[in-house]
Formats: C-alpha cells, structure tokens, sequence
C-alpha cells in the first residue's frame, strides 16, 4: 500500500473550511499533517497550526505538499517557496492574480521537479465531462453564458474579492470560462467586454463579455455579481446537432430540454476528485496547469471599456 501523502492546507477560509478539508478527511490518499493560518490557530482538532509558509518550513513536520486556499492576490509567494522547499502545489482557483506568476510557478515546478495543480474545481461538476463528451464532433453556432449569483450571499465580507486582482465578479464567472473551455470544441478569444465597476471599488461587479471560437461562433457571457432572488448558472450551447444546457454550475444536463435525472447535484463531488486527481499527478510525477480560463479574463480586462457604477458596501 503506498504511504498518504503529508499535507498542509494554508489558508482556512470559507473554501477550505467547506470543501478542502472534508475532501481531504474523505480520501485515504492524503494526510492533513498542518494548517496554515495568519493568526496561527485554526479549529481543526489534533493537527498542528503555524502562522506562515516558513514557519511550516521550520517546524520539522514533515509535509509532501501543500494546498493553497488563499485569495490569488498572496498566492505567488506561498506557492513559490513551496515549490522551492520541494513540496508539490495544489492551487485553488483562480492560479494566481496574473498570468505571467502562474506561468512562472509552471517553469519553478519543473525545474524543482514537483507537481503543480492548477485546480478548477467546476470541471469536476458531475455533468461537464457528459457535456464535453456529447459536444464533441459537432460544430458549434452559438453559446451563452449566465452566471448572476448575489455576492452578500456566496461571499459575505470577503474584501479581497474587491481588490485589484480578486477578480470581483469574475472570480465566480471564471468557473464558468473554466467549463467553457473544457466542453467546447474549439478554443474562444475575447471580441469586446463591458466591465462594470461599483465606484467606491477595485474589480468589478458585472460584465457582459463576447466571445468567439475560431470558426466564427459567438459566445455571450453575461456576469452579476447584483443577483438577488434564483441564481443562475448556466451555458447554453447550440450546435449544428442539436443542443445542450449545462445548470447549477455543470451538475445538471438537459439535452434537447430534456433533464438528466441523477439526484447529485450538489458540489460534493468536485472537490474529492480534485483531490484525487492531485494524487495521480503526483503519483505520476507531472504538473497539471491549464491558463486557458485565466487568458480569457485577463483578455476580458485588456481589451475592457469600462462604466462606473454605484458603490457597493455589504
Ligand atoms: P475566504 O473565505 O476569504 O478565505 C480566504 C482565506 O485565505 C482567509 O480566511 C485567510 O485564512 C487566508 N488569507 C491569507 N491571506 C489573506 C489575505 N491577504 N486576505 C484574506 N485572506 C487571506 O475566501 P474563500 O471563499 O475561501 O476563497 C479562497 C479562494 O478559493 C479564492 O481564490 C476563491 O476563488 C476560491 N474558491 C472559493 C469558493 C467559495 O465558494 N467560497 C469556491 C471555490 C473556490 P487564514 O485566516 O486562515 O489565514
């Protein structure tokens, strides 16, 4: 039987709390041997708490890795100094602030030798690879992209997101892009996008984003971080055969209106399969890192007019 693999996760916030740590309880692949907390402390009982990346370094526990579960603004250094201790990365999404720190940390694994996860976890929504799978061999004609989910409700008091380089509204609708890119048949580049910024904010609130794919289809993404009442998670895809809607974030697949009727529908299974699939590049001794839904934000704010809108406050 091979032997866990001694991890630390660093950063317990909502994320880590929710999703990392049950995962990690869950697979006899992994051994939660550390957390890493700013203040320290953290609520997990029996395992060992320390305030930084080096102060984990210093401590003689011994880790195989670390999952990092900060906001993105911080995520290059953590990640960075693990790497050079020897340790392999699982990233939450999105990789990094920039483009450029995740390539960065892509060539430092690779010269150290270690696996690096960029995760998307939304991938991992039970209905994507069904999707992907009936996608393939037809021509896209068109897709629309809707993701309005109420920022007070999925991410109460969280500044960061706020910030430059939290992605705002994109930090959500970056999953979407991480789907898109996943089940289309074709790669997408951005034409034209709006981003709306509250006035008294550093990232922003909406986007109404176009898309298209080589062949010419376009793909609309409409992005609010203002929804109040049901959310939307939606993509919907027209092919020249028919076609598809993938909801609640890629758990639920109609195809022709007709709904897939698994009762799964929840997150629960996205994580556990990160988790194992961070083993196996481990295992394997290989990186995984896909910038492609990160190119399309960055591309979105490049060539992005933007409109100020009214402040936000929680
Ligand atoms: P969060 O609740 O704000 O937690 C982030 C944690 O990171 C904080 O609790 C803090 O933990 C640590 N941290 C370190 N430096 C920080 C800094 N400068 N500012 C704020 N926190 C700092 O955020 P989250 O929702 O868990 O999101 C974290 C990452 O996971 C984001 O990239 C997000 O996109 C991704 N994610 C979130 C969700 C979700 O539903 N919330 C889903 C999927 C992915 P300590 O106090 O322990 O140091």
């Amino acid at each position: 039987m091979t032997a866990p693999i001694r991890l630390a996760v660093v950063g317990l916030g909502k994320i880590a709390l929710d999703q990392h740590l049950p995962a990690i309880d869950g697979t006899s692949k992994f051994e939660l041997v550390a957390t890493v907390t700013r203040g320290g402390t953290s609520s997990v009982p029996g395992v060992p708490c320390v305030s930084s990346i080096e102060e984990l370094a210093e401590s003689g526990i011994a880790v195989d890795a670390v999952s990092i579960c900060t906001p993105p603004q911080v995520r290059y250094d953590i990640a960075h100094f693990a790497i050079e201790r020897g340790w392999h990365v699982m990233l939450e999404k999105p990789p990094g602030a920039t483009l450029a720190e995740v390539v960065a940390l892509r060539e430092a694994a690779g010269k150290a030798g270690v696996s690096l996860f960029a995760t998307w976890h939304s991938r991992f929504a039970r209905s994507v690879e069904p999707a992907r799978n009936w996608l393939k061999g037809r021509t896209l004609k068109s897709a629309k992209i809707t993701w309005r989910e109420d920022v007070r409700v999925w991410h109460p008091g969280q500044e960061w997101i706020w910030a430059p380089g939290g992605f705002g509204v994109f930090d959500p609708g970056i999953n979407a892009l991480s789907i898109a890119t996943r089940i289309l048949p074709e790669a997408l580049f951005v034409t034209k996008s709006e981003l709306f910024f509250p006035s008294n904010r550093g990232s922003p609130i909406a986007a109404l984003v176009s898309m298209r794919d080589c062949n010419g289809a376009p793909v609309e993404m409409d992005l609010d971080f203002r929804q109040e009442g049901p959310q939307h998670w939606d993509i919907e895809v027209e092919t020249d055969a028919g076609g598809l809607k993938l909801s609640q974030g890629g758990a639920v697949l109609s195809i022709a209106g007709v709904e897939d009727e698994t009762e799964d529908h929840a997150l629960e299974g996205e994580y556990p399969g990160l988790y194992s699939r961070f083993a196996a590049l481990i295992r394997a001794e290989v990186s995984d890192v896909d910038v492609s839904p990160l190119r399309l934000v960055a591309d979105a704010f490049l060539c992005g007019q933007i409109t100020m809108v009214e402040a936000f406050d929680w």
